[in-house]
């Protein structure tokens, strides 16, 4: 059997490790290929005023901190385009889809992980993402283009109850208990891998902590399968 290849797509630095990160953590250590695809240096960010940065030297920062990214999690492969950050609501679909579509070819992924359709934190780059990918998969041309490319699991948080709408949850879109399909319970180890991941970000150090994210993600990471349906959730990115 060969081994199970996951590609994750995501529009900027930091993506990976606002919640994946010891998902991708827990694969690599299996021994799985876990590939990261990024579509913008994230040089647009706020936090680059505080450091007196041009978009442009800003995108080199976090680049640079991605790299310790790719160590912490072991990733087999890693890959940054360079559209602009906070502008890929503005350009032609298909020019996001022919370069995306060409990475996967090269790759021939199992599973591809990208954002629910709400982009949780609600940023256009992220909801064009979801959409490009979601149309790939449904492309007659899938299964010529990658053979290997079953499944479509896209990152999500559970909407809470009322009570916990507070906090770290405030400003987070979220997806309805029933579409959930997988629940990845996370060890000890991973949750401090989820930590260290997030870390690299020196420069967003300010924005882990308001935002709670280490808090909002606890134990459990969650994602909708595009086009399936497990009740109860499957507890792997790969369970049948
Ligand atoms: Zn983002």
């Amino acid at each position: 059997m060969s081994t199970l290849k996951t590609l994750y797509i995501f529009p900027h630095p930091d993506d990976e490790s606002f919640g994946p990160a010891p998902v991708i953590y827990r694969q690599t250590k299996r021994g799985e290929e876990v590939y990261l695809l990024t579509l913008t240096k994230g040089g647009a960010t706020k936090q680059r005023f505080k450091y007196n940065l041009s978009v442009e030297e800003m995108g080199a920062v976090r680049v640079q901190e991605m790299q310790d990214v790719k160590k912490v999690l072991g990733l087999t492969g890693m890959t940054i385009l360079d559209l602009e950050d906070g502008g890929m609501a503005q350009m032609n679909p298909l020019e996001i889809e022919k370069m995306v579509s060409d990475h996967m070819a090269a790759i021939n992924p199992d599973i591809v992980v990208t954002y629910a359709i709400h982009g949780i934190s609600g940023h256009h780059d992220h909801l064009v993402m979801h959409a490009v990918i979601k149309r790939l998969f449904c492309d007659p041309q899938k299964d010529k283009l990658y053979p290997n490319w079953k499944r479509l699991a896209l990152l999500t948080f559970p909407t809470p109850e009322n009570s916990e709408r507070d906090g770290a949850m405030a400003h987070v879109r979220t997806s309805h208990p029933k579409l959930i399909d997988c629940i990845i319970e996370l060890n000890q180890e991973e949750q401090s891998k989820l930590r260290e991941a997030l870390y690299c970000y020196k420069t967003f150090t300010d924005v882990i902590e308001s935002t709670g994210v280490i808090e909002r993600i606890g134990s459990r990471v969650y994602f909708e399968f595009f086009n399936e349906s497990f009740h109860p959730p499957v507890s792997e990115l790969h369970s049948y």
